[in-house]
C-alpha cells in the first residue's frame, strides 16, 4: 500500500523557489548541470560506503547517470544508480535547506532581481533549479542496501508543498523526472541536451549517458538531408570524458572545464578567480586542484560553516569539507585533494593525527600562498579584487600560521598616507621601497575607522617630515599587528606609542630646540601631573604634534587604545 503524506516546504524553500524561477530564468539550462552534479555526488558517496560493504553495489557497480526525454509526455529524465535516499533523507534534503544561516541569507535579499540572482547563485540552488524549467518534478529513489519495496516517490509542483509516498523500485539510485513547462520545448531535443551536458558536465567523473544517436540516412538530393533520426531506445553511450578532471594532464584541460569543475565541487555559480593544479610524486604522492573563488561566500563569517577541500584517496571520494588540509585563514579555498599516501579507510580521527595530513596541509598552504603571490605580482588589479573579498580573512594569517608569517605579510594590503585613500592597496613592500635612506622602521596608526586613522594627531609630525604611515582601521588589525612585529627586518612601530623615537629622522637642530622646550615646560608638566592625579600614568611634553595641543598615548609596553577597546568589547 502506498503510504502518502503531504508536507509543506519550509518558508525558506518556498521563498527560494519563487526567487529562483524568476531570477535565474535567463540561465535556465543550468538545471541540468545541477542534477548531473548531484548524480555524480551520489555515485561518489556510494563508492565510499561500498569500501566497507561491497554488497551495496547489488551487482550493479558501473556507476553512471542517464539522461533521456519523452517528447509526448514532455519529460526530461535523469536516472542514476548512486547511493539513493531513504524516506527520511528525501524529506530532509528535498524539503528543507540544510544550510545554517539560511534565514540571515534571505534577510539580505533586496527584492532587486539582478542583485538577488547574484546572491542566489552564491547560495547554490542545486536540486531546486529543476523548477526553473519544470512545473512538476517527480523523484523516485531507493537507498543502497534497502529492499525493493523501500523505494520513495517525491512529487511537487514547486508551490508550497510536496507529496511523499512509498513505492517499489527495482534499480537502486535516483530518477528525477521533470515535467517541462509549456514554453520549455527546446529541452525535448537530443542535440540540445547533449550540447548542454558537454558544455557543463564534461568533467564529471562518472559516465553521463544518452541514447545512441543514429546517423542520418541520406535520401538523395530531394530528401530531408541531414535530419537526425530520434534517439534509439536501448543503447546508451557516454557523452562525456568520464575521467576525474584532476587526474588529467593540465595541457588537456580547458579553462572552461576548470571553471565548470569548480562549480561542481563548490556549488558556486560564478567562475573562480584563480586555480592551481599540481601533481606531486616521490616522497609524497598526491594531486591537488585548489581554487580561489571570485566572491566571498555569503556565510564566510558563520562559524559553523563547512569549509575545506574534497578529499579523495586513490581516486575514491572520502569526504567533503576536509578542513584539516587548509588553515582557517584560507577557509575560502575550494578544491580537491587526491592522496595516494592515505589509507582508503581513513576517518576524520585518523586524519587528525597522521604525519601525512600535516605534510599535505603545509603543502596545500604553500600552494595557495604562492598562487596569491603570483597573482599579486602579475595582475595587481585581480589581486585587488581578491583582497576586497578575502583580505579580512587573510589578516588572521600571521596569528594562526607563524611558519608562513613572512609570506603572508607580503600579501597584506592597507591604506596609507601615501595614497591618501581608504582603499587598501599598499603592501609593506611598497612602503619599504618608498622609505628614505635614514628610515629604518615601518610606522602605522590604528583606529576604529579610516577617518579616525587618517586624522590622528600623531600623524602631524610624520606629514611634516614626509614619512609615510600605514593606516589601519579594520577590527582585526590590532590582533594582526600583535603577531607581526616586523617586515623585511624592519620593525613595525605604532605612531601613538609612548616615547616615539624618530631616530635618525630627528635632526640636530630640532634636538636642541626640544631640550630647550623641555626645561621651559617642566613646571607646567608637574602641575598637570598633580591635577590629573591617578587618571593618568604620566604626563609628558611632546614634540610630535603640530596643530593639536595635546593627545593621549599608551605606554610602550601597554596595550594600545584600540586594543583596549577591542578587549572591552569582548568583555575582558
Ligand atoms: P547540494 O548538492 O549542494 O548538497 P542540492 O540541492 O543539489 O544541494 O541537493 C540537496 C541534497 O539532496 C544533496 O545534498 C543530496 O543529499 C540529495 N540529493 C539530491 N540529488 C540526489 C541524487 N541524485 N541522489 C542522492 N541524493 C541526492
Ligand atoms: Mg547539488
Amino acid at each position: 500500500e502506498q503510504h502518502t503524506e503531504k508536507h509543506g516546504f519550509t518558508a525558506e524553500v518556498s521563498q527560494l523557489l519563487k526567487l529562483m524561477i524568476h531570477s535565474l530564468y535567463s540561465n535556465k539550462e543550468i538545471f541540468l548541470r545541477e542534477l548531473v552534479s548531484n548524480a555524480a555526488d551520489a555515485a561518489d558517496k556510494l563508492r565510499f560506503k561500498a569500501l566497507e560493504d561491497s554488497s551495496l553495489f547489488e551487482d550493479d557497480g558501473d556507476l553512471r547517470v542517464r539522461v533521456s526525454f519523452d517528447k509526448d509526455k514532455r519529460q526530461v529524465i535523469l536516472s542514476d544508480n548512486g547511493i539513493g535516499m531513504t524516506r527520511d533523507q528525501v524529506i530532509e534534503h528535498l524539503g528543507t535547506i540544510a544550510k545554517s544561516g539560511t534565514k540571515e541569507f534571505f534577510g539580505k535579499l533586496s527584492g532587486d532581481e539582478a542583485k538577488d540572482s547574484q546572491l542566489i547563485g552564491q547560495f547554490g540552488v542545486g536540486f531546486y533549479s529543476a523548477f526553473i524549467v519544470a512545473d512538476k518534478v517527480t523523484v523516485e529513489t531507493r537507498a543502497a542496501g534497502t529492499e525493493v519495496s523501500q523505494g520513495v516517490r517525491w512529487v511537487s509542483a514547486g508551490e508550497g508543498d510536496y507529496e511523499v509516498s512509498d513505492i517499489e523500485k527495482t534499480g537502486r539510485g535516483t530518477d528525477v523526472i521533470l515535467h517541462l513547462r509549456d514554453e520549455e520545448d527546446e529541452f525535448l531535443d537530443n542535440w540540445k541536451l547533449r550540447s548542454i551536458i558537454t558544455k557543463y558536465s564534461d568533467h564529471i567523473s562518472i559516465p553521463v549517458e544518452m541514447y545512441k544517436e543514429e546517423q542520418p540516412e541520406r535520401d538523395g538530393p530531394d530528401g530531408p538531408e541531414g535530419e537526425k533520426i530520434p534517439a534509439v531506445p536501448g543503447e546508451w553511450e557516454a557523452i562525456n570524458k568520464a575521467t576525474a578532471l584532476w587526474t588529467r594532464t593540465k595541457n588537456d584541460i580547458s579553462d572552461e572545464e576548470y571553471n565548470e569543475f569548480y562549480k561542481h565541487i563548490s556549488h558556486d555559480f560564478a567562475d573562480p578567480l584563480q586555480w592551481s593544479h599540481n601533481k606531486v610524486e616521490g616522497k609524497q604522492d598526491y594531486t591537488s586542484l585548489l581554487y580561489i573563488p571570485a566572491k566571498a561566500p555569503w556565510d564566510m563569517w558563520n562559524r559553523e560553516r563547512q569549509h575545506g577541500l574534497k578529499l579523495y584517496v586513490q581516486r575514491v571520494f572520502i569526504m567533503d569539507d576536509a578542513d584539516q588540509f587548509m588553515p582557517s585563514y584560507l577557509r575560502f579555498v575550494k578544491g580537491v585533494l587526491d592522496s595516494n599516501d592515505l589509507p582508503l579507510n581513513v576517518s576524520r580521527e585518523i586524519l587528525q593525527d597522521t604525519k601525512v595530513t600535516s605534510n599535505l596541509r603545509s603543502a596545500c598552504t604553500k600552494r595557495v600562498l604562492t598562487m596569491l603571490e603570483r597573482m599579486a605580482k602579475n595582475n595587481a588589479e585581480k589581486y585587488q579584487g581578491f583582497w576586497e573579498e578575502f583580505g579580512q580573512v587573510l589578516k588572521e594569517g600571521p596569528a594562526e600560521d607563524a611558519a608562513n608569517k613572512d609570506q603572508i605579510a607580503k600579501l597584506l594590503r592597507f591604506a596609507s598616507t601615501h595614497t591618501d585613500s581608504k582603499d587598501q592597496t599598499v603592501g609593506f613592500a611598497d612602503y619599504v621601497e618608498r622609505m628614505g635612506e635614514s628610515q629604518d622602521k615601518i610606522y602605522y596608526v590604528s583606529a576604529d575607522s579610516y577617518a579616525a586613522a587618517a586624522n590622528n594627531p600623531h600623524l602631524e609630525i610624520f606629514k611634516k617630515k614626509g614619512i609615510e604611515v600605514v593606516l589601519m582601521y579594520d577590527r582585526i588589525d590590532e590582533w594582526l599587528i600583535s603577531h607581526l612585529s616586523e617586515f623585511d627586518g624592519k620593525q613595525l612601530v605604532s605612531v601613538s606609542k609612548g616615547s616615539l623615537d624618530l631616530g635618525e629622522l630627528d635632526d640636530e637642530e630640532t634636538k636642541a630646540e626640544q631640550e630647550k622646550a623641555e626645561t621651559e615646560f617642566a613646571s607646567f608638566v608637574e602641575r598637570a601631573k598633580t591635577a590629573m592625579g591617578d587618571k593618568v600614568k604620566d604626563v609628558r611634553l611632546t614634540h610630535r604634534l603640530i596643530d593639536t595641543p595635546s593627545c593621549i598615548v599608551s605606554d610602550d609596553n601597554d596595550m594600545s587604545t584600540q586594543m583596549q577597546k577591542l578587549m572591552e568589547a569582548a568583555g575582558q
